[in-house]
């Protein structure tokens, strides 16, 4: 008997209907004489009305109070599914995540799974029910309710397949796998039969929405297999697993983008030891993760700061900057929130000089101009301005041989 762990992420809870057909596949699963255990998101865009309604409420929004808040969207959607598994004949039990023993830290809004006890879910495999979990919430060691940030819910999973050693994570989402871009913004990309850790971890990390970043790092620290599939046509998905020696190592295997950054800049920063140490400090004690830092070279003792940071964190950065600004004598702070990120992603870039060089040329011959520039071993990155980034994504897709025939 196999314990499989099916995730289902918003649109595929979005309504009756699609709770009823959720229940029927788990119902399936089940019936095939496997052990099941089910992670749901929040119905719809339900998140994103609750946090529409602290902003309406509130300009300070605690953020213990937000986390309260937010976990109440997975809550619905796990009593409903567990209601309709109850009318198929299906024995089920939901459990939040404080209840299935997901204990994480104490930073409310992200915070990171430290530890998953996952006693009751195994007490109820043993009875022979279904066990469904809210995603994407915990409950810290200071004995608070927490959430894992957006996107979690795929974490929840993750989380606990590698705690309950799962034979398999199942995603179940609105498209039929891991394309080679976003296919809502690149219609000719292609779904991708596997790709491994290391790649996904990188398309996750410049944008790529499909998996959140932290389940991608636990899949990988924990070496489970994930598989993205629809939950509207049920299809075999993408494997999302280890190096395998005979998989193809594509020079590129993916172009992502990423529009929710801001790009902030100090400018005028005494040239002298110690300043990127302190702002970036302060920035990490926030709680705020920097992605792309440029300093330019130094002129007569001065140089300018730019990087960039999620859009939500740019009210809080501005405050980090201004007051690191004021102290070190800089001349002053700006923010432009209207810049994107595109990204070339491949683990055969490792081995293929010139890759960053043709993307490069691709952008340039789209006369799309390049701002910033960061790399890894397995991923060359530009910031370019937000209303070139969906030409950039496609010149580069085609650019690089990925489009569909
Ligand atoms: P869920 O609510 O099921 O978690 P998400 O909206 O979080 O779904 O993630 C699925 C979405 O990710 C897709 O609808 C698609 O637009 C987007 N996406 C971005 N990049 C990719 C990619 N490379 N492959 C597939 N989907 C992608
Ligand atoms: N409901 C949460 C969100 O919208 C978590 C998730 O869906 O994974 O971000
Ligand atoms: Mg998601």
């Amino acid at each position: 008997m196999a314990l499989i762990v099916q995730k289902f992420g918003g649109t595929s809870v979005a309504d009756p209907e699609r709770i009823r057909a959720v229940a029927e596949h788990v119902a399936f699963t089940k019936r095939h004489g496997n052990d099941v255990v089910v992670v749901v998101s929040a119905m719809g865009k339900s998140t994103d009305n609750l946090i529409k309604l602290a902003n309406d409420v509130s300009s300070t929004q605690p953020a213990r109070e937000m986390d309260m808040l937010l976990t109440t969207g997975e809550r619905i959607s796990m009593a409903l599914v567990c209601m309709a598994l109850a009318d198929l004949g299906i024995e089920a039990v939901s459990f939040t995540g404080s209840q299935v023993g997901i204990i994480t830290d104490t930073v409310h809004t992200k915070a990171k799974i430290l530890e998953v006890k996952g006693d009751r879910a195994r007490e109820a495999l043993a009875q022979g029910k279904v066990c469904v979990v809210a995603g994407f919430q915990g409950v810290s060691t200071e004995r608070e309710i927490t959430t894992l940030g957006r996107g979690g819910s795929d974490t929840t999973a993750v989380a606990l397949a590698a705690a309950l050693n799962a034979d398999s994570c199942e995603i179940y989402t609105d498209v039929t796998g891991v394309f080679s871009a976003d296919p809502r913004i690149v219609p000719q990309a292609r779904k991708l039969q596997h790709i491994n850790f290391d790649e996904m971890l990188e398309m996750a990390g410049a944008g790529s929405k499909v998996l959140a970043l932290r389940s991608v790092e636990f899949a990988r620290n924990h070496n489970v297999p994930i598989q993205v599939r629809s939950s509207f046509t049920w299809e075999p998905g993408t494997w999302v697993v280890q190096e395998d020696p005979s998989m193809e190592q594509a020079i590129v295997s993916g172009v992502t983008h990423e529009t929710a950054e801001a790009k902030v800049t100090i400018s005028r920063v005494p040239d002298e030891p110690g300043v990127a140490a302190r702002l970036f400090r302060r920035l990490a004690d926030s709680e705020i993760n920097v992605d792309m830092i440029v300093q330019n070279v130094s002129t007569d003792g001065h140089t300018d700061i730019s990087f960039t940071v999620p859009e939500v964190d740019l009210t809080r950065t501005l405050q980090v900057a201004e007051e690191i600004a004021t102290s070190v004598g800089a001349s002053g702070v700006a923010a432009d929130p209207d810049i994107a990120r595109v990204s070339i992603v491949g683990a055969g870039m490792r081995t293929n000089p010139g890759v960053a060089a043709t993307m490069f040329e691709v952008l340039a011959n789209e006369g799309v101009n390049i701002e910033m520039i960061s790399t890894s071993t397995i991923r060359t990155s530009c910031v370019v301005r937000a209303g070139d980034v969906e030409r950039a994504a496609q010149a580069l897709h085609s650019a690089f041989g990925l489009d569909a025939s």
